[in-house]
Formats: structure tokens, C-alpha cells, sequence
């Protein structure tokens, strides 16, 4: 009889890892908490291992076709006046080769495996308990079932890792708060992404997307607990009063903000969990190695984790050695991607009015021909990086 496993979470780990398992021969069931795909959020770059990845899953064409046409970023002031491009081909620019909206991605990854595994919507589980030869789970419907192993990839505030473990792992909370929406595109939009610093800690990011839309991120320094719990509402309420009379495009962002059904509010935290799995149950993606998209490595740890974790399923002898040397393989990348340069966040965001000013000085002459020229050489080398990771050919 084929093994079963059942995912929790349909986003990118999830996915990818459905994906693998199939191709394996598995028996892979996914349930998702929401009533459908969560598309928001902004562009993810899939690059390094992420476009290994996709390119052996067949997927790096059609990756390619929903390219965001973001050119470049714009680093802006409050008053909405360039203090220094940085173009897709500098290389010091977030805009990357194959740049896609998260949500593609996640649709991607979706009709990519929906014939072959089982999605289940609005659906999580409420209970669950190990025995000798799987795991029974309670759903929120009511119904009971069970399988082989279960594997959650549910992202940072995963509810089965709570019920799965007996203790919580390492929250490193990074000091800021980060909100995503969609957003009416408006004249002052081009394919130029925007960045613009505010004082008391505030970065507004604008993007072009695909969709004739705009997407925004605002992040900003808060204590750990002074947003925590909040209902859809009361989040909404609290962005506003945050970035209320911080200039630039803020009354903009105010009234997106009032009318939205889709917004992403949460703490940036990076998770670090002392083991991956217990007993049947293992974590794979943000819900076990969330390392912030500041560090930029989501995509590629989400995809990675997956690809390996699937691989070593396929072929150990137990699925404890399967989870064993999955561990073993991810866990060093984990910790280096993790590791974030000194003074990042807290040097970007700064507090007061001459801070701000400061920075985009500094940010100017970066920007500037002979400081891109300069930081260049440096960067240069980075990009002929060898492999971040080794991803075996497993069958
Ligand atoms: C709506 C949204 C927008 C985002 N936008 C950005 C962005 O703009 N930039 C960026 O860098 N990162 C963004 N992220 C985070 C990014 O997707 C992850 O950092 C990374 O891709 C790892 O993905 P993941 O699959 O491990 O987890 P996530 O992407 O967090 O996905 C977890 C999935 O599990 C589902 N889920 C949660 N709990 C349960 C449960 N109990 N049972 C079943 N399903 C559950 C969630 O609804 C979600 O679909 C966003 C995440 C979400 C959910």
C-alpha cells in the first residue's frame, strides 16, 4: 500500500513538497486553514537554489512568463524625489532575473500539483495524536483521519507544530511590524519600485506588478507585543494610527488601507526551532526556519526544505532517518541564511527626521556612478557564487 502524508498549508513550501512526494510515489493529501489560495503579498525573487529547484520541477518557463516588469528601484524621499536608482542590471538592485508576485508562484505551484494530490480548503487540524503506525487527526470539520506522516508547512504561527511539539521554538523577533496589500496603481506609479524612508521608523515600498495593480509594503519599528492578537479590524485601525501624518504617499496608503479585504499584518520574527520534527510529525518552510523577508531567503528556504525533505523520504530505509538527515542537510544553510549583516534592520530605520536624512545621503552616494562602480566589484564576484546548497538528484 502507498505511504500517505498529509501537508497542512497551501503555499509555497507545501506545494513543492506535495510535488516531490508524488513524484516519489507517495500519496499526498494538502489541507489549506484558508477558503482559497492566499495570493497576496509582493515580488519574491526565485533565484539560487529556488531556480534549481523549478527548473528540475519544469516550472522555470512559465516562472519566467509572469515576470513583475519591475525595472529597477528608486530610492525616494518624502517629498518624492530620487536620491538614487538602482536599475535591475546594478548589482546592487533587489530586482532579480526571475522576479515573480508570491501569489503566481503560489498558483503556479498549485495547478502544478492539483491533479495529482488532494487539496482540501478551509480546513485545519484541531487535534491530533501518534501512535506506532501513524498519525490521527482531528479536522476542523469534525472528521476524523489517518496517515503515515504529517508534514506542516503552515509558515510562522503554525498551529499543528503547537499541537505536534511539546515546546514552541525560538521566536527572534527583529524589532518590526510589516504589512502587505494591493493597491489601485496611480500616476505616480511607473515600473520602478519605490522605497521611502519616514521618520519614527517607517519604510513604505512600492511595486509595479503584472496586474495593472500596485503592490505596497510598510514596515516599522514596534515593540514585540504592542500589535500581537489583533483582529482583522483592529489591525487595520492600528496601520492607520501608525503611519498617520508620515508625508509622502501616506493618505494614499490610508484610504487602500480602510477599504482592503486582503491585508498581511504580522511581527518579523525569525524562527528557530531545536528540531524538526517529533515522533511522525516534521515542519518544513517558515513554520520551522522562518528567516524574514529581510534576509531576503524565504523562497529558497521554503523550496529547498521541501526538495529535501521529500528526497530523503524517497529514499531512506525509516522516516526517522528521513528526518534525520534532512536536518542534517538543511540545518547549515538555515543558520547562514539567517545570519543577517550588523546594524540590519536597525540602521535602515531610523527614528528621527535627521536620521532619515542621513540615511538617504549615505543611500545617495551609493547610488552614486562611482560609489555603484566601487560596491560593484565586490558584488560582482557574488554573483558567480557557487551553489548555496547541495540539492541531490534523488531518483
Ligand atoms: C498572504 C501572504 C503574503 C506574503 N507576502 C510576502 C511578501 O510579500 N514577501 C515575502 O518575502 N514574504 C511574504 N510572505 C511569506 C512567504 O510566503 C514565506 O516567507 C515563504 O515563502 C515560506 O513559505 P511557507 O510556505 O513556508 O509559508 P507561508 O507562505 O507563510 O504559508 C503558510 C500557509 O499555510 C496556511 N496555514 C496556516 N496555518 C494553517 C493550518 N493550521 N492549517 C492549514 N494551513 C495553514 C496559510 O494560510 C498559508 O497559506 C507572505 C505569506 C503570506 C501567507
Amino acid at each position: 500500500m502507498k505511504k500517505t502524508i498529509l501537508v497542512t498549508g497551501a503555499s509555497i513550501a507545501g506545494p513543492t513538497l506535495a510535488y516531490w512526494l508524488n513524484q516519489y510515489g507517495f500519496t499526498v493529501t494538502i489541507v489549506e486553514r484558508a477558503p482559497e489560495l492566499r495570493l497576496g503579498g509582493q515580488n519574491i525573487d526565485v533565484k539560487g537554489p529556488a531556480k534549481i529547484i523549478a527548473e528540475r520541477m519544469g516550472i522555470e518557463k512559465i516562472i519566467r512568463e509572469k515576470n513583475t516588469t519591475e525595472t529597477g528601484l528608486r530610492w525616494v524621499n518624502t517629498k518624492n524625489e530620487t536620491q538614487a536608482e538602482f536599475p535591475k542590471e546594478s548589482a546592487l538592485s533587489m530586482t532579480q532575473e526571475l522576479e515573480i508576485l508570491r501569489g503566481d508562484l503560489v498558483k503556479i505551484l498549485y495547478d502544478h500539483t492539483k491533479r495529482d494530490v488532494e487539496y482540501r480548503f478551509n480546513e485545519y487540524i484541531t487535534k491530533l495524536n501518534q501512535s506506532e503506525t501513524c498519525v490521527n487527526v482531528t479536522f476542523s470539520n469534525g472528521k476524523t483521519e489517518s496517515f503515515n506522516l504529517l508534514i506542516a508547512a503552515e509558515g510562522i504561527g503554525s498551529y499543528t507544530r503547537k499541537l505536534s511539539f511539546p515546546k514552541e521554538p525560538n521566536f527572534k523577533y527583529l524589532g518590526l511590524y510589516t504589512a502587505y496589500i494591493t493597491i489601485k496603481k496611480a500616476i505616480t506609479d511607473s515600473s520602478w519600485a519605490r522605497w521611502c524612508n519616514a521618520k519614527n521608523g517607517i519604510v513604505f515600498l512600492i511595486r509595479p506588478d503584472n496586474y495593472g495593480t500596485t503592490r505596497a509594503s510598510i514596515t516599522f519599528t514596534a515593540k514585540e507585543e504592542e500589535y500581537k492578537n489583533l483582529s482583522f479590524e483592529e489591525q487595520k485601525s492600528a496601520l492607520i494610527e501608525r503611519i498617520q501624518g508620515s508625508g509622502w504617499e501616506t493618505e494614499r496608503l490610508i484610504e487602500e488601507i480602510k477599504e482592503t479585504k486582503d491585508l498581511y499584518f504580522d511581527r518579523i520574527s525569525q524562527v528557530k526551532a531545536a528540531k524538526w520534527s517529533e515522533g511522525r510529525v516534521a515542519i518544513v518552510g517558515d513554520a520551522a526556519y522562518c528567516a524574514t523577508p529581510i534576509a531576503g531567503k524565504g523562497t529558497d528556504l521554503a523550496m529547498s526544505g521541501a526538495y529535501i525533505l521529500a528526497g530523503e523520504l524517497s529514499v531512506a530505509n525509516t522516516y526517522q532517518e528521513a528526518f534525520k538527515a534532512y536536518e542534517e542537510k538543511m540545518r547549515p544553510y538555515v543558520e547562514k541564511c539567517q545570519q543577517l549583516p550588523p546594524g540590519i534592520p536597525g540602521l535602515v530605520y531610523p527614528k528621527s527626521k535627521i536620521g532619515v536624512g542621513i540615511l538617504n545621503g549615505l543611500v545617495s552616494l551609493i547610488g552614486s556612478k562611482p560609489g555603484q562602480k566601487f560596491i560593484g566589484l565586490f558584488a560582482g564576484k557574488q554573483k558567480e557564487a557557487p551553489q548555496e546548497i547541495d540539492l541531490p538528484t534523488y531518483r
